[in-house]
């Protein structure tokens, strides 16, 4: 019912416009009627005053003639019972009269309508003063009474008579009664039932809007309006779609954040407790036993402590790195660029690292450099874990191998050493976070989240990475990008 109130309104409205509408055409049609009635009888009975005024003459020196009168009368009778004649002077003055019940109350007529009538030739729609009623102005016939060529006064005739106006005003009533009102009435039902009908289907898409909105409003995030439930109100379901849609994302962005945080907290629990106590054990003995400590000693527990430094940094780097991407904090910002260039200035830096620990680092590039669609600075930390991982675990005098090749789905890049490999049943956790193989879980520098960056950085392009490795033999990343068209 409460939804529905858009409906009633709406419907109450058209009610009241029907209604004032059929007032205003039956007062509207009344008067258009009656002024009709009254110029049809102006122009039929408007030379009356003429004819009477040619037969008789009612005024002889200004003095009424009593036998012209009586004349009057007479033939006033038996042309039109209804008329009520007035014999006036020529200053309008009413000098005497034949009118039924003799309620007359002017004692003289405005002459202004009374000679524009006379002069016109063509007898004119013109109403003059009602002597019975003061203020109210009837359709009337008017003639010159003239006596040897001069002006003696005015033979006035009221035509719409207070009977007439009676009895026309009872037919106008009884027609529009039979016939007016009951066509009025039919056509208001009828107009009523189409406007309500119509109404109804307008406000159908309304309701169905409303509806969404109110299960949107029940936790329903899911709800928006369909296509076809949007009618004419395309912009309001659009909008409440495009509204719903910014409040999900915002809901879900700040789900994320809140993930980002309780993560961090959760890693941070886990992670940095390790290096801080090495950190703070280390640090506490070398205050203790300052002076029992040999050089060396102190020399290697400084290197110790320096190394955890190293190792906290490193891991407070990847968590946050991997807490963002964890928690769709990060927005690939893609662009075009090649991919060979950027692996080649990658390439360099390490090679230096792995010259440092005498490991030969080699490059395969192809003949032609294509171009990718991607985030550069992604794509580089990629690199980076992978050449760093290689380095890591291979061991001195081993071999690295990097290589870029263009195939039929995109642009391969690879990173293969001849490192001790990982088993094939440890493969498939390793880019999970914090899992690490068995063999080379103590190494130093390990944080169990550089291929878990990677996975996460890969999945952000929808591409995904595969891990070729034979035990004692070594181990091979491989990943493409897509060529950019
Ligand atoms: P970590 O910081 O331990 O290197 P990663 O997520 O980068 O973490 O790697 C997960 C695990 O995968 C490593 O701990 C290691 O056991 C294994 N791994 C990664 N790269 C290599 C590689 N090139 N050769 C052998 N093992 C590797």
């Amino acid at each position: 019912m409460k939804g529905n109130k858009l409906y009633w309104k709406i419907s109450a409205t058209l009610l009241s416009l029907l209604v004032v509408l059929g007032v205003m055409y039956v007062m509207l049609s009344t008067y258009v009627a009656k002024a009709y009635f009254e110029e049809v009888n102006q122009r039929l009975n408007g030379n009356i005053a003429a004819m009477m005024s040619h037969e008789v003459q009612p005024l002889i020196n200004g003095e009424v003639d009593t036998l012209a009168i009586k004349k009057i009368i007479s033939s006033m009778m038996t042309v039109n019972p209804s008329v009520e004649v007035y014999v006036l002077d020529t200053e309008g003055e009413i000098v005497t009269y034949v009118a039924p019940y003799k309620r007359v109350k002017l004692t003289s007529v405005d002459l202004a309508p009374v000679k524009s009538f006379i002069l016109a030739e063509k007898k004119p729609f013109i109403k003059g003063d009602d002597p019975r009623h003061p203020g109210e102005y009837k359709v009337f016939s008017a003639a010159p009474i003239m006596a040897d060529d001069a002006l003696q006064g005015y033979l006035y005739i009221i035509l719409a008579s207070e009977e007439q106006t009676a009895v026309s005003a009872t037919l106008l009533g009884s027609y529009f009664l039979k016939l007016g009102v009951n066509t009025f009435l039919l056509t208001l039902i009828g107009a009523l039932a189409i406007g309500l009908l119509a109404i109804w289907f307008l406000t159908k898409n309304l309701r169905t809007i409303l509806f969404t909105v109110k299960r949107f409003k029940e936790g329903d995030y899911k709800a928006r309006v369909a296509d076809n439930e949007k009618g004419d109100l395309i912009e309001l379901a659009d909008t409440f779609n495009e509204m719903a849609d910014t409040i999900v994302s915002n809901i879900d962005q700040l789900k994320s954040v809140e993930n980002l945080r309780r993560e961090l907290i959760a890693n941070v629990s886990h992670d940095l407790r390790t290096p801080v106590s090495i950190i703070q054990g280390y640090v506490e003995t070398l205050l203790m036993k300052k002076d029992s400590l040999s050089v060396d000693k102190q020399a290697d527990y400084l290197k110790i402590v320096l190394d955890s430094t190293e190792k906290l940094s490193l891991q407070i780097t990847q968590l946050f790195e991997y807490s963002k991407l964890e928690a769709k904090q990060i927005e690939p910002q893609k662009e075009a660029f090649f991919l060979s260039e950027l692996v080649q200035d990658t390439y360099q830096k390490y090679d230096i690292l792995a010259t440092d620990k005498e490991i030969k680092m080699t490059i395969n590039l192809p003949k032609k450099s294509q171009l990718v669609f991607a985030d550069v600075q992604l794509v580089e930390r990629v690199l980076q874990n992978l050449m760093d991982n290689a380095i890591k675990y291979t061991p001195k005098g081993g071999k690295i191998n990097v290589s870029i090749k263009n195939t039929k789905k995109g642009v391969q890049v690879k990173v293969k050493d001849n490192g001790p490999g990982i088993p094939k049943q440890e493969q498939s956790y390793i880019f999970e976070r914090y899992r690490k193989a068995k063999a080379t879980r103590s190494k130093v520098n390990s944080t169990g989240l550089g291929l878990a960056i990677v996975k996460k950085i890969l999945e952000l392009h929808n591409v995904t990475i595969q891990v070729q490795s034979k035990v004692n033999e070594g181990t091979a990343f491989v990943f493409q990008l897509p060529v950019y068209t």
